[in-house]
């Protein structure tokens, strides 16, 4: 194992939180070595095997097969499913007690993000998933990587994405090793509308109908799936009660009825979710760096000009009808 050592002398936090995950789960035992990339140091051990294996962030891993060939490992719940444990112990709905979500969020309100997700995943596992849209959502990922838990993620492909979030839906699979499951809208029912009033319509008569199509009933088809669901989503200034950080979903029903929401993220603003990406190397959308705050379909979203009044999304709707669901999420 590849970790970095700061100019202070203390490992990097993501690290730190890997060495934490692979005890918890008895797996650390199992690495063999650990090089120090110390951080201005090009000839410190661990920075010397990042340079030969190309690799720019720690931690990583490199897996030795018994004929010698190496293999290098950049996320650490690829490690774990692929050459150490395959069968972390998570709680099944089975044999799991029933979650008392309201006291759940009380207890969890001061938590950190991490704490949050960390109670989300031991208790929901793989019957979790990470709605993956915009720069939020990739910083859960990344947690949820650190954790080591099972874990799933889904992103909806509304069909009128920018080809920024093509290429940075593709960077996170292959940064963090992880499955995005990729939903589709009902084909038949986008043919229908844009045969009926053409692919642009909601400049005329507003987005709900071709939200309803293009998310929410796909969002209401995986969600079905799952018992549980973590979102990007911020009060940004509101009250806690507006968005507890644990809750019964009202909008949506899992797979066995009821639908937990987490919101791990709740009480960060927009500055501490880019200063997390800044210092663990978490992809973005390169839309970001254009002035785009919420990324969402290409032509209902447009970058900022700095005006704290202006909407970002459906501006030419003086007053938007009435939502045929809750937003779902950060950027969905
Ligand atoms: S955001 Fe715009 S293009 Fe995307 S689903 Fe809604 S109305 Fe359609």
């Amino acid at each position: 194992m590849v970790k970095k050592r700061l100019a202070n002398g203390e490992p990097c936090e993501k690290c730190a939180q890997t060495e934490e995950m692979l005890k918890r789960k008895g797996l650390w035992e199992r690495i063999d070595e650990i090089l120090w990339a110390v951080e201005g140091e090009d000839e410190s051990p661990g920075a010397r095997v990042a340079v030969r294996h190309g690799v720019k962030l720690a931690p990583f891993f490199v897996v030795r097969d018994e004929d010698g060939t190496e293999t290098v490992v950049t996320s650490a719940l690829r490690l774990v499913r692929q050459y150490l444990d395959s069968a972390p112990a998570v709680a099944t709905p089975a044999d799991a007690a029933p979650i008392d979500l309201a006291a759940a969020a009380r207890d969890l309100e001061e938590a950190s993000p991490l704490e949050i997700l960390r109670f989300g995943l031991e208790s929901y596992g793989e019957r979790s998933a990470i709605a993956f849209s915009g720069a939020e959502d990739v910083v859960l990922v990344d947690m949820a990587t650190s954790l080591g838990l099972p874990f799933s993620v889904f992103t909806l492909d509304t069909g009128r994405l920018h080809n920024e979030t093509y290429q940075f839906i593709d960077d996170v699979r292959r940064h963090y090793g992880v499955e995005i499951e990729t939903l589709l809208p009902n084909g038949a029912e986008v043919s229908d509308l844009m045969s009926r009033k053409g692919p642009n319509s909601f400049y005329q008569d507003g987005h709900w109908e071709c939200c309803s199509i293009r998310k929410l009933r796909p969002l209401d088809g995986v969600l079905s799936r799952f018992d549980a669901w973590v979102t990007g989503k911020r009060r940004e200034g509101r009250p806690a009660n507006e968005l507890p950080v644990v809750h019964a979903d009202p909008s949506f029903r899992g797979e066995s009825g009821s639908l937990a929401r987490l919101n791990p993220l709740a009480r960060w603003a927009h500055v501490d979710v880019f200063d997390y990406i800044r210092r663990h190397g978490v992809p973005t959308n390169p839309l970001h760096d254009r002035g785009f705050a919420k990324i969402g379909c290409a032509p209902c979203t447009r970058a900022r000009t700095g005006s704290p009044d202006e909407a970002d999304r459906w501006w030419w709707e003086e007053r938007p009808a009435e939502p045929a669901a809750p937003d779902p999420g950060a950027g969905i």
